[in-house]
């Protein structure tokens, strides 16, 4: 069987900047991520940082790319609008595409969205509780009832993305708010996952079972090899009718 090509993208600026963080994530969030996935063999995994030449977004590595996993923060304005326009492209063209957490304002995935994708938070160390509310959705394989994270940032609603084509998990806080945190879309041929979880300060991504819904979550957003739709003027019908002349008309 074909392996899935992933390829995680991490901006890489907390682990660099903070000590505490970079006690946390030595590698990087990205490592931790691609760690994770490593003892699944469906995976062929590659990592990807902002200090790379072309945010390590160039169009080759892009076309080369099952399924991106994206996490950014404080460096979302450091991605030039060109490669985030080409990230756009290439989830249309069907890649599938993982915002982690804070990625919710990543320019790619605002663009896709097409709403500000702004939601509330806090910094206070509560309790997340993660309800699987769908748990017939391949993303929910194997997972528990409810994942509970000790500490996370909170996150709440509302969060202003448009209504999504299925919602997984629910998150409840301890301080009170409740967050979509587990969104899926289709834009385009390629297929989108929103998934809440691992504010940097927190190894969260070290756990088994947010690892299960990342690894979850490629196999459900791998470009599906379906049809390629024909658009626009198609002149030869496709069952035998007379073809009228509209030659002289104009058609955008
Ligand atoms: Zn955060």
């Amino acid at each position: 069987m074909e392996k899935i090509k992933v390829l995680v993208w991490n901006e890489n600026i907390h682990e660099k900047k903070s000590e505490s963080i970079r006690k946390i994530y030595p590698n990087g969030i990205h490592h931790a991520i691609a760690s994770g996935l490593e003892k699944y063999d469906c995976f062929d995994i590659k990592t990807a940082t902002l200090d790379m030449p072309s945010c390590g977004l160039d169009e080759e590595t892009l076309n080369n790319t099952d399924v991106l996993i994206w996490w950014s923060h404080i460096g979302h304005s450091k991605i030039p609008d060109e490669i985030a326009e080409r990230v756009k492209q290439r989830v249309l063209d069907g890649m599938g595409f993982i915002v982690l957490h804070s990625s919710h304002l990543c320019k790619p995935f605002v663009k896709l969205m097409g709403t500000c994708c702004r939601s509330k938070w806090r910094e206070n160390d509560e309790k997340e509780r993660i309800w699987v509310i769908e748990p017939s959705h391949p993303i929910a394989h194997n997972l528990p009832e409810y994942i509970e994270l000790e500490n996370e940032e909170t996150y709440g609603e509302r969060f202003e993305i448009p209504t999504p084509d299925e919602l997984v998990f629910i998150s409840w806080f301890s301080g009170g708010e409740v967050f979509r945190s587990g969104a899926c879309w289709s834009r385009g041929l390629g297929k989108i996952f929103y998934f809440r979880p691992g504010h940097e300060a927190y190894p969260t991504y070290y756990r088994d079972d947010i690892r299960q819904v990342i690894a979850n979550a490629v196999c459900w957003a791998k470009p599906s090899g379906g049809p390629r739709p024909t658009l626009g003027n198609v002149k030869v019908p496709y069952e035998k009718v007379a073809l009228a002349d509209h030659s002289d008309e104009y058609h955008p």
